[in-house]
């Protein structure tokens, strides 16, 4: 059979190389970094189903997930609403679940190279799995951080500020995963600091010093900027798959969930390939048309919402339309994921 080399070992990656490697294709992975390792997500799985967990052959590692169904949204200090999501959300750490998924890709015999930085190679086998692109003129930043000992939780916790929002999620050992996605700027301070200073130019100091109370981890702070949401250029001639293919904004907690996807949907088309059934730009092709087809509508309308969340004037409206009981959150929820 022939081998498929993967670039990039986040969810996408892995996901992929377990999948093939439980059908028996030669897998070799690069990863740039090193596990066990924090990275700057919201750490809550919107919208996965069973049967693509259960496609790709890892759904036995959400067996004993932390499983929320309820979400409370929060203007500054007011909170605004409270729904249920059309599926409960995973709570998991990246910490954890990439750990775990690199070790199952080894015991199914995948090749794991960790601390190895790929050049994006256009060539026959390789599959680009390495992340959304810097963007350089990026006006957003992304901090996280895990809290050990918050007692008032309320399910998923959303809370919006002036220029950014934050989430709140459950995830294992009860911990909290506390993650923002803010507008650019000096914010002062390093580390947590950085975020507690974030949170309170925000117009969210109650929400820092009540997270400042719940014993921060700080060693699983993390920063990020230079993000570009929607589809990632530059990937003419790749097979990309995740974020490198395409980045849909936080606030769905759907990007962990489009990664799995995007594996599922490469999945028999490079099971072929190996086989040597198909050819490499066949299956580049129906790759690319498959990743449209099922991830179009949902794009759109995440970057339509997007700045609803981030504008006074968006929020206000929000604000209007839950308080009246007009914000088609059952619907809203189904289409984003
Ligand atoms: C602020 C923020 C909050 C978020 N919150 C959520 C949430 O709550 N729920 C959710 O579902 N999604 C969330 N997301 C999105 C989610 O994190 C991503 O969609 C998901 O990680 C995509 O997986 P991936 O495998 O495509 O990319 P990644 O997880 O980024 O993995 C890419 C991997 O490639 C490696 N790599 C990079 N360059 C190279 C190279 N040249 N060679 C080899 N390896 C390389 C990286 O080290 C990394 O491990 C959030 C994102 C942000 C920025």
């Amino acid at each position: 059979m022939r081998q498929i080399t993967i670039a990039g070992g986040g969810l996408a990656g892995l996901s992929l190389g377990v999948a093939l490697r439980r059908a028996d294709v030669p897998v070799v992975l690069h990863e740039a970094g090193r596990y066990p390792r924090h990275k700057v997500c919201g750490e809550f799985i919107n919208g996965v189903g069973e049967e693509t967990l259960s496609n790709l052959g890892i759904a036995n590692l959400f067996s004993k997930a932390i499983l929320s169904q309820e979400t409370h949204w929060f203007i500054g200090n007011r909170h605004m609403f409270a729904g249920r999501l059309e599926r409960p959300a995973i709570g998991v750490s990246r910490n954890w679940l990439d750990l775990k998924l690199a070790g199952m890709f080894e015991d199914l015999g995948g090749t794991l190279h960790t601390g190895s930085r790929q050049k994006e190679l256009r060539q026959e086998g390789v599959v680009w799995a390495a992340g959304r692109r810097g963007k350089r003129k990026s006006k957003w930043l992304g901090l996280k951080i895990h809290v050990e000992n918050l007692q008032d939780l309320q399910g998923l916790e959303m809370h919006m500020g002036r220029s950014g929002y934050v989430g709140l999620a459950p995830v294992e050992e009860g911990r909290v995963n506390v993650c923002g996605l803010f507008r650019l700027q000096h914010y002062g301070g390093r580390g947590a600091e950085m975020l507690w200073n974030c949170l309170t130019a925000n117009g969210l100091k109650r929400l820092s010093v009540r997270l400042q109370e719940a014993g921060p981890d700080p060693s699983s702070f993390t920063a990020v900027s230079a993000l570009g949401f929607g589809g990632q250029p530059g990937n003419d001639g790749l097979l990309a798959l995740g974020d490198a293919e395409s980045m849909i904004p936080p606030f769905t907690g759907n990007g962990m969930s489009m990664a799995f996807e995007a594996a599922e949907t490469a999945l028999e088309s490079l099971r072929q390939y190996s086989e040597g059934i198909a050819s490499w730009e066949k299956v580049v092709r129906d790759v690319r048309r498959g990743l449209k087809a099922r991830f179009r509508r949902r794009l759109h309308m995440a970057r339509i919402l997007h700045p609803f969340l981030l504008t006074h004037t968006g929020r206000a409206f929000l604000s209007g339309a839950t308080r009246s009981g007009l914000l088609p959150f059952k619907a809203l929820s189904r289409t984003l994921r």
